[in-house]
């Protein structure tokens, strides 16, 4: 600095010595110069003053140039002096106030006046625009929170101390950073516009550009907060400023714990007082027995006053029996509570607890004991002992287990049932974990419930589980917690289950049964509907699904009556008036598929609840159509008997009265339906048919069927013949069908007579031909003998007109011969004395016979013959000589009416148990109307025919009654010219 100064100095010197040489040479020279350029005096003059000025003007430049800075330095020195002094000044004023507010801070006064004061004192130094303190306040929920108590503002600036946003404003909201910051002790200084947010905004609301919080620890506590606002100016706060404020808080947190400390001296002070004349107790102060002082209580214990306790021995306010142990416990100096009996100044007894103590009172050391009178204690310890009592029996006597646990879950109580019902002694279960007893799985889950509320007072948990007894066996029960933490009494989680096994059980047989029930619906042969109140559908099965082809969601709240045909609309409201009314409906209903079409279904309704309803439905279609059909029918039928030409009775079996007529059958028997009804199937048959009405009555009760004719009488007593034909129905009854038949029956009764006639006389003249067959054979075997003996002339010679005669005479009589052979056999089949002789032959030996005998009539007439045998067993069961015979006929006839070189064939063959054989010609044939009569007697094709062929007209009436007498039949297929066909059946019974 020194040298500085120097070198100034020298260059000073330097520039004026320079200074005056340039000076000189300049007046010296300049002169000279101007005498040389200017010879003019007067411009000579002129320029002289130029020069002069010049060099003034240069001059005054360069001392210019010289001192201006030196001129500036000194200002700036100058102010920077005045600006040290106001520093100063105000360091002083900030000292000042420092130590003005240390001062206020000790006064003894009351802190809430003191403080306005300090503010009012430091905002004033400060001069910013408010100054205020925080005090804290601690909210459970809130967390740390501030409130303004003191604020100091300037003029112009809006106070905050009223603002209700500034009064318990939790930190978290208004300032979060700030008590971070301020908790470790560090100022909040800061320009406003520089901060974060919430900050930020909050204080810019306030207007304030600036801030400085120091905070205020009371001991280790952070009481508040002192500050600073700057609305003004965005002040960067000095350090003086932080200084001040700093040494202030401290000292308001000084002062606050100092106050703190005499309030709570002041406190325990007031405390002692009242509790040394607390009505609740006594206190007594007293050397080796003698009572040297008392408190109030005492005296209202033991009725003694105050002046009269002092003084007196401890012994005379205790019962006799008592005495020993105070004394006792005096010498010895027991510190612990023990109650004794009491006298009180009426010589009354009262129980009270004592507690000695050795204290120092006034310099030295005496007993204090402190005497409770325990009466009022006693009693509602007994009291309490009594309703505990109470409580235990109760807890004994509810069904309900009851268990206390503490929050790890270990049992602390556990009441007297729980042996009860699951085996276990009390303190067999108290310190184990409630969960070991429990299923294990349902042990997670309940663990779960219990920790749910282990942080929620008075929160429950229910929830039913498995709890295993003694015997290893678990039973349900249903199981409640309940989180009595916070009770006085309990402390604890408190337990309530009891057994629920056989609620559980029907619960669980209950749900067993609803899914049998589903699973039934599901799957039942029917559909079911499930209706609300409000006539929809609120569940369906699969089955009326199908049967109507809606889909389940389709039918869920639909309409019950939507999809009923409009011919069965009413019906179903009605039909659900009636379910609604009664409980039940049954109905059935035309109901409209998905597709348009309709179908019968019958409806089975049951109510089930007032809100609830089931249907069964079942798709009756085809039992509608069959009943329909019956019905179609029964119309029928009733109009088919009512219109019947006869008379219609319908029976009932069990009474056999007639149920039901008909037109007819009031015409036919005269009587009215009226009558008719009243009668039986006896009633009107007449005499003569009583027996076969009898007989055809139980015929139709047995077999079910019968006809009959008999004979009924009339109303008007005539008899008509009827034909009676019955039928028993299904229902126990039986129909009959009667029928006039009595001009049938007369005509038979006319028939039967003359059969009857017609019959006597074919046997009699059967008789008659027999005998007469007898007397006539006789004469003609002698006519046939001798004239066959006259014939061989064996008694002389005859001409030959003799001859001839004779051989006249032999045919005459052989062909008589056949004839009354033939008339005798007829004659003894129809009188019935021709007997069928079967044997077992061979019928081709019998064919081979006929041929050998037939064959020279053939021969005669050049007719081919030709037998022909198919049948396979040779062997048949007939009467031989009766087939013979018959073959003989047939075969003879056929040769005789056939042409010479004609044909005639036989064929046999075997149709089951029948040997049919036919006999064939090539001949002259029958006209057809001859074909059922030929076979009658004496009947033949015509007389010319007698005449060309002979014969008797008998062969084929007795070929007729051979073959019938075999069981058998014959006919014939010819046309007159084109030959005949025999045909004829034998039963073979080989
Ligand atoms: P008969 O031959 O003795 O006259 P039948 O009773 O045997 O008696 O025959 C009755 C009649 O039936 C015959 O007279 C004949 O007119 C007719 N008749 C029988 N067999 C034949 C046949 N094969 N062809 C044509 N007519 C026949």
């Amino acid at each position: 600095m020194m040298a500085n100064f120097k070198s100034n100095k020298y260059l000073a010197l330097k520039v004026a010595l320079f200074y005056i040489f340039m000076a000189t040479l300049w007046i010296l020279g300049s002169d000279t110069v101007l005498s040389w350029i200017v010879t003019d005096p007067d411009m000579y003059m002129q320029f002289q003053t130029y020069k002069g000025m010049f060099f003034v003007i240069a001059t005054g430049f360069l001392i210019f140039l010289y001192l201006n800075p030196k001129i500036k330095d000194f200002n700036k020195s100058r102010i920077n002096l005045l600006e040290t002094e106001s520093l100063l000044k105000k360091r002083l004023d900030y000292e000042l106030t420092t130590i003005e507010c240390m001062r206020l801070l000790q006064e003894p006064g009351d802190i809430d006046e003191i403080m306005p004061r300090i503010l009012k004192k430091i905002h004033h130094t400060v001069s910013n625009s408010r100054t205020y303190i925080f005090r804290n306040e601690e909210d459970t929920e809130l967390g740390l929170c501030m409130s303004q108590v003191y604020e100091e503002v300037s003029e112009g600036i809006e106070a905050q101390i009223d603002n209700p946003e500034l009064q318990h404003l939790p930190y978290s909201e208004g300032a979060p950073t700030l008590l971070e910051i301020i908790v470790s002790g560090q100022n909040y200084s800061h320009i406003v516009e520089e901060l974060e947010e919430p900050e930020k905004s909050i204080l810019k609301e306030q207007g304030i550009l600036a801030v400085l919080i120091i905070p205020i620890f009371s001991g280790e506590r952070l009481w508040g907060f002192i500050g600073f606002d700057d609305c003004v100016e965005e002040r960067r706060w000095h350090e003086d400023d932080v200084n001040l404020l700093r040494v202030v808080a401290d000292g308001i947190g000084e002062a606050i714990l100092r106050r703190d400390s005499e309030r709570e001296l002041i406190e325990s002070e007031e405390r002692f007082k009242a509790l040394h004349n607390a009505s609740f107790g006594g206190i007594v102060i007293h050397d080796k027995g003698f009572i040297v002082d008392v408190n109030q209580g005492f005296s209202d214990i033991t009725g003694y006053s105050h002046d009269e306790l002092i003084g007196m021995s401890n012994y005379t306010l205790i019962a006799e029996d008592c005495r020993e142990t105070v004394r006792n416990n005096i010498n010895s100096g027991y510190e612990e509570p023990y109650e004794i009996t009491m006298l009180r100044k009426d010589g009354t007894t009262y129980p009270a607890r004592i507690q000695g103590k050795i204290i120092p009172y006034k310099g030295q050391y005496f007993r204090v004991a402190e005497i409770k009178d325990i009466t009022e204690q006693k009693l509602s310890e007994e009291l309490l002992r009594e309703n505990e009592q109470k409580q235990a029996a109760m807890i004994e006597n509810i069904s309900d287990v009851i268990a206390i646990a503490d929050r790890n879950g270990i049992i602390r109580y556990k009441s007297a049932n729980v042996e009860k019902w699951f085996g276990w002694k009390p303190e067999e279960l108290i310190d184990t974990d409630l969960f070991d007893n429990i299923h294990s799985e349902e042990q997670v889950s309940t663990k779960d419930l219990f920790l749910n509320i282990l942080e929620k007072k008075r929160e429950t948990f229910s929830s039913k589980i498995r709890y295993q007894c003694k015997d290893g066996n678990y039973k349900w029960i249903e199981f409640t917690g309940r989180n009595l933490l916070d009770d006085p009494i309990i402390q604890g989680i408190l337990f309530n289950y009891h057994d629920i096994t056989e609620k559980k059980e029907a619960e669980d047989a209950l749900l067993e049964s609803e899914k049998k029930f589903r699973t039934y619906i599901e799957n039942a042969p029917y559909g079911i509907l499930i209706v609300d109140e409000n006539q929809k559908f609120v569940e369906v099965n699969e089955t009326i699904c199908i049967m109507t082809g809606y889909r389940v969601d389709e039918l869920i709240g639909m309409d019950m009556f939507s999809r009923v045909a409009p011919q069965s609309r009413d019906e179903a409201v009605k039909g659900y008036h009636k379910l609604i009314t009664t409980g039940f409906v049954s109905e059935e209903l035309l109901i409209n598929r998905r597709t348009g079409t309709n179908f019968w279904m019958r409806v089975d309704a049951v109510k089930l609840s007032d809100t609830r309803s089931i249907l069964f439905a079942r798709d009756i279609t085809e039992r509608k159509n069959a009943e329909n059909a019956v019905l179609e029918s029964e119309r029928k039928f009733r109009t088919y008997i009512e219109n019947a030409p006869y008379g219609i009775f319908i029976v009932n079996e069990k009474n056999d009265t007639f149920e039901e007529v008909n037109e007819t059958a009031c015409i036919l028997t005269g009587f009215s339906e009226e009558e008719l009804l009243k009668m039986n199937v006896y009633s009107r048959v007449a005499p003569e048919s009583q027996y076969k009405g009898i007989q055809g009555y139980h015929e139709l009760k047995s077999k079910g069927f019968s006809s009959v004719e008999l004979k009924i009488l009339q109303k008007n007593g005539n008899g008509v013949w009827m034909r009676i034909d019955s039928v028993r129905l299904s229902n126990g009854r039986f129909i009959m069908f009667a029928n006039d038949i009595t001009e049938r029956k007369d005509a038979e009764f006319s028939l039967i007579e003359a059969k009857m006639l017609a019959e006597e006389n074919n046997r009699m003249k059967s008789e008659f031909l027999a005998n007469m067959s007898h007397e006539l054979r006789t004469p003609l075997t002698a006519i046939i003998g001798f004239s066959d003996v006259l014939n061989d002339e064996i008694f002389g010679e005859l001409n030959y007109k003799q001859k001839r005669h004779v051989k006249h005479i032999n045919n005459g009589g052989r062909h008589l011969l056949d004839l009354i052979n033939d008339v005798l056999d007829l004659s003894k089949v129809e009188a019935g004395k021709m007997e069928l002789n079967r044997e077992v032959f061979s019928i081709s030996d019998l064919l081979g016979d006929i041929r050998e005998s037939i064959s020279p009539m053939a021969l005669k007439k050049n007719i081919d013959l030709e037998i022909t045998n198919d049948i396979e067993s040779q062997e048949i069961s007939a009467d031989k000589m009766k087939l013979k015979q018959i073959l003989l006929n047939l075969l003879s006839n056929a040769i005789k009416f056939t042409p010479d070189n004609g044909k005639v064939s036989v064929t046999a063959i075997k149709e089951d148990s029948e040997i049919k054989i036919s006999v064939s010609d090539t001949g002259i044939g029958i006209p057809e109307d001859m074909h059922e009569s030929i076979f009658s007697p004496f009947t033949q094709v015509d007389s010319s025919n007698k005449r060309e062929y002979g014969g008797t007209g008998l062969g084929l009436a007795l070929v007729k009654q051979f073959v019938e007498m075999h069981n058998g039949s014959i006919w014939l297929e010819s046309n007159e010219g084109e030959g005949s066909t025999f045909v004829f059946t034998i039963e073979d019974l080989n």
